[in-house]
């Protein structure tokens, strides 16, 4: 395992002593100071003023109830959560996730993994990260409502355009985001577009955000095949996940002459040997918000296999492109796709690869982009929309998707220079991690002891 240096290694005993139970936050912060070694070794002032140990501690965390009334007329009641962490580069900007797995540690490693995500986008946001343990599977659009209403009535005294811009992840997307807007008008009687981002189009939301995250892992993918003289022609791809990341993936990867055969929900994973027919997949998932087991019957050809009867990372592919959750791609996982082949694998989710799953890639000479780098298109085009709202503007799907290819351009070649300064050439999650900690680390010196 890489180790952490060793006058780093009391920050990270600290946060693992003040954060009991919180596993997912503490992988999170473990893989960031595992690379910063190499930093403060050559910048030896970045050790003072604890500033380190100040990034590793949100500057603000809510915790909140969420009482609402389903259908049936019974009160239930969720836990709502936002950590505001890192106000250094601008406003906390990152995603609520709605999942039952949702808990203050996940919250935390999601939102420290964000402040280098969005310092990396190079644009003037901070890192931020909220959501609920409230499970919309099943529900109907009323009691979505409801929950977003409830939610909304004690999240919005903390938020504002230059304060704190929520967007989606998983469990949240446009029509929650649309209660929630909604919601925030009402309460503030402020049409203040820019305090949420992944906005319908009709009401201050950009052209291309939908795409955003699923594009740029794409870009962000093919950037690295391209520094080996390779591109998605003809390679076999597997991208796990079958909600909006996973989906603009797999558009974006086809597009690029990509043979996607694979995809997956937490009932189980589909594959099917003649590329996956992107259109019945959007109809399944987007409009009867389905399984994806249905795609074998409509389509008559592939085949399904049931949650916890494999993996999908049993599949045999050139690129793997993890687009589901934490922790989904194991080292046992990561082994089996190297003795299959896999040339890169770029990360849509946030953490979705296991530490010794990421280790067996490296080893192997497997090109891995950290979810922190790749997938930072999303949240790239939430402030793409941050500008448009604020200068009451709109932008062309061309001019967007432009800006979103230059920027991954840019996070791929950042990451790729630093890694070679650093040492490390080739190591994108060290190139990721160190780029992003010194746009971060320069604005919090200027700041003092905050
Ligand atoms: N939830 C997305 C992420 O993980 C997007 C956040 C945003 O657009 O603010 O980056």
């Amino acid at each position: 395992m890489p180790q952490i240096d060793d006058k780093l290694a009391p920050i990270y005993e600290q946060v693992v002593r003040r954060n009991a139970g919180e596993p997912e936050f503490h992988q999170a912060v473990r893989e960031v100071l595992e690379s910063l070694g190499r930093v403060v070794a050559k910048r030896p002032d970045y050790l003072e003023d604890a500033l380190i140990e100040r990034l590793c501690e949100p500057e603000r965390q809510i915790i909140f109830r969420v009482p609402w009334t389903d259908d049936k007329g019974q009160v239930q009641i969720n836990r709502g959560f936002r950590v505001q962490f890192s106000s250094a580069m601008g406003p906390y900007k990152g995603g609520l996730r709605f999942h039952p797995s949702v808990n203050v540690g996940i919250i935390k490693f999601l939102g420290f993994e964000q402040i280098f995500k969005n310092a990396l986008t190079g644009l003037p946001i901070g890192g931020g990260k909220g959501g609920s343990d409230f499970d919309p599977k099943g529900r109907s659009d009323g009691e979505v409502m409801r929950f977003c209403q409830s939610f909304m009535t004690e999240l919005y005294r903390h938020l504002g355009e230059y304060t704190d811009v929520p967007a989606g992840d998983i469990g949240v997307g446009g029509r929650e985001i649309g209660y929630m807007f909604g919601q925030y008008k009402r309460l503030t009687n402020r049409y203040e577009a820019g305090v949420l981002t992944g906005k319908g189009l009709f009401y201050g939301g950009s052209l291309a955000r939908t795409e955003a995250t699923g594009y740029g892992n794409t870009y962000f993918t093919r950037a690295m095949l391209q520094t080996g003289g390779e591109d998605f022609d003809g390679k076999t791809t597997v991208v796990s996940g079958s909600g909006n990341v996973a989906i603009y993936t797999i558009e974006k990867v086809q597009s690029y002459g990509g043979k996607v055969i694979a995809c997956s929900d937490s009932s189980g994973y589909i594959v099917d040997e003649n590329g996956l027919d992107l259109d019945l997949i959007k109809e399944i998932k987007e409009v009867r918000r389905g399984r994806i087991g249905e795609y074998v019957r409509l389509k008559g050809q592939g085949y399904f296999v049931k949650s916890g009867e494999g993996s999908i990372w049993d599949v045999p592919c050139q690129v793997a492109m993890p687009s589901a959750t934490q922790n989904e791609l194991t080292g046992k996982d990561a082994a089996k796709l190297v003795k299959n082949g896999v040339q890169a694998v770029g990360e849509g989710a946030n953490m979705p690869s296991t530490p010794e799953a990421i280790r067996t890639f490296q080893q192997a000479g497997v090109k891995f982009g950290p979810g922190k780098a790749a997938n930072a298109g999303g949240v790239a085009t939430s402030a793409l929309e941050m500008q448009q709202n604020a200068s009451r503007d709109r932008w062309s799907f061309e001019q967007t998707e432009a800006r979103l290819a230059t920027i991954m351009r840019d996070i791929h070649d950042s990451c790729y220079e630093t890694a070679e300064e650093f040492g490390a050439p080739g190591d994108y999650v060290i190139g990721a991690n160190i780029a992003g900690f010194i746009r971060v680390a320069e604005p919090m010196r200027a700041f003092g002891v905050i």
